[in-house]
C-alpha cells in the first residue's frame, strides 16, 4: 500500500487527481490513474459502490462466466483500486470550486481536497414510484433495470411502469423473456417515440394498460401481485389486482450532477454534455465525467467502466501536456 500521494496543507489536502463516486466509472478510473501514477484519491458519495450494490446477480459483465452478485463486483473494484494504490475515502462532496485550478472540493465532514484534475462519476439513481413497497420487495421483484435483472423472469409474468422509451425498450426486452408484459402507463398515450410504440403496441406479447396506476404489490417471499387502479379520480374508477412476478420501474433516471451544474454543461434531464469525442472531457480544463452521469442512453456497468478508463487516460495526458 502506499498512499504518499496526499501532500497534507494546514485544513486541505492535495491531490493529482480526484474521483468521485464510486460505482464502475470511478473505481476503473482510480485503477488507471493509480497505474499512471496520479496517486487518485477516490470519494465514494452516499451509496459506496453505486447501483449496482442494489441488484442481485450480474451475467452480463465480462469476466466471471457464472455470474457474480453486484455487492461483490464492486466490492472486487474497490478492492483493485486500493490494491494499486487508491486511497478510497468515505464521504460525499457538498461543493465543488471548478474556477480556477488546483480545483477545490469541499466534502460533507468540512474538508476540502485540492485537485488537478477531477473525475466525476457520480451515477445516476433511477426513478421510484415513491411506495412502501418498492422497498420491502427490492431485489424479491423489484427492480430498475430489465438487461440486469429480465433473465431471472423467463416464461413468467412482469410489469413495467413508464410510458416513455426507456419503458418501450424494456417491455420489449422482457417480452423476449418472459410469458407476459404488463406496461402500466398513467397517461391515456405513450410518450415513447413513434417506432417505439408501434413496436410496443404489435408485440403480442405485450399488453398496455393506459390510464393506470400502481397502488402496492403483495406476495408472500416475493412480489406475487400488484394493486392497481385505473383512471383514477373518474367516475369508473376501478381498483383490482393482477398477478405478476416481476415488477420493473422505467419512470427515469436522476442523474447526480446537481453540485457540478454551475461549472459543468448538462442536458435538460441533467446528464452531462461531454465537450468532444472523447465523451469524457468537459470544457473545463482536466475536469472529466465518465460513467451514468454523462450517460443518458446504456447506463450499463461495462460502459461506465470503459468510460471510467478514458477519463483517467485523459487526466494523465492532461498533467503530462502540463
Ligand atoms: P421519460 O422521461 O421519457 O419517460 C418517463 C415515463 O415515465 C413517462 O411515460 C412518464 O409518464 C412516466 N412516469 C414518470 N413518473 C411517473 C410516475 N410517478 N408514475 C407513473 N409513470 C411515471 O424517461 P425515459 O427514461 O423513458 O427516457 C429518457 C430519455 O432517454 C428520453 O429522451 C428518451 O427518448 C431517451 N431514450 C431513448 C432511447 C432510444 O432512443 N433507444 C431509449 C431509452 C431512452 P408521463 O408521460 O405521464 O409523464
Amino acid at each position: 500500500m502506499y498512499n504518499k500521494n496526499i501532500n497534507k496543507y494546514i485544513g486541505m489536502d492535495r491531490t493529482k487527481c480526484l474521483v468521485i463516486g464510486s460505482g464502475p466509472a470511478g473505481y476503473t478510473a482510480a485503477i488507471y490513474a493509480s497505474r499512471a501514477n496520479l496517486s487518485p484519491v477516490l470519494i465514494e458519495g452516499m451509496q459506496p459502490g453505486g447501483q449496482l450494490t442494489q441488484t442481485t446477480v450480474i451475467e452480463n459483465f465480462p469476466g466471471f462466466p457464472q455470474g457474480i452478485t453486484g455487492p461483490e463486483l464492486m466490492e472486487n473494484m474497490r478492492q483493485q483500486a486500493v490494491n494499486v494504490g487508491a486511497d478510497v475515502r468515505s464521504g460525499s462532496v457538498v461543493e465543488v470550486d471548478f474556477e480556477t485550478a488546483p480545483y477545490k472540493i469541499t466534502l460533507d465532514d468540512g474538508n476540502i481536497v485540492e485537485a488537478d484534475t477531477v473525475i466525476v462519476a457520480t451515477g445516476a439513481a433511477a426513478k421510484y414510484l415513491g411506495l412502501s413497497d418498492e422497498i420491502k420487495y427490492q431485489g424479491m421483484g423489484v427492480s430498475a433495470c430489465a438487461t440486469c435483472d429480465g433473465f431471472f423472469y423467463r416464461k413468467k409474468i412482469v410489469a413495467v411502469v413508464g410510458g416513455g422509451d426507456t419503458a418501450c425498450e424494456e417491455a420489449n426486452y422482457l417480452a423476449s423473456l418472459a410469458a407476459k408484459v404488463y406496461l402500466i402507463v398513467r397517461k391515456p398515450f405513450l410518450r415513447a417515440s413513434k417506432a417505439m410504440q408501434d413496436r410496443t403496441l404489435n408485440n403480442p406479447k405485450i399488453e398496455v394498460l393506459f390510464e393506470h396506476n400502481t397502488e402496492g404489490l403483495f406476495g408472500e417471499d416475493g412480489v406475487e401481485g400488484i394493486h392497481l387502479v385505473s383512471r383514477k379520480g373518474e367516475a369508473d374508477e376501478k381498483h383490482y389486482d393482477l398477478a405478476i412476478d416481476g415488477f420493473f420501474l422505467a419512470i427515469g433516471h436522476k442523474p447526480n450532477s446537481d453540485i457540478f451544474k454551475k461549472y459543468l454543461k448538462t442536458d435538460e434531464t441533467g446528464y452531462f454534455v461531454p465537450s468532444d469525442a472523447s465523451g469524457v472531457k468537459t470544457l473545463v480544463p482536466g475536469v472529466f465525467v465518465a460513467g451514468d452521469v454523462a450517460d443518458p442512453h446504456y447506463r450499463q456497468a461495462i460502459n461506465a467502466a470503459a468510460s471510467g478508463c478514458r477519463a483517467a487516460m485523459e487526466a494523465e495526458r492532461f498533467l503530462s501536456h502540463k
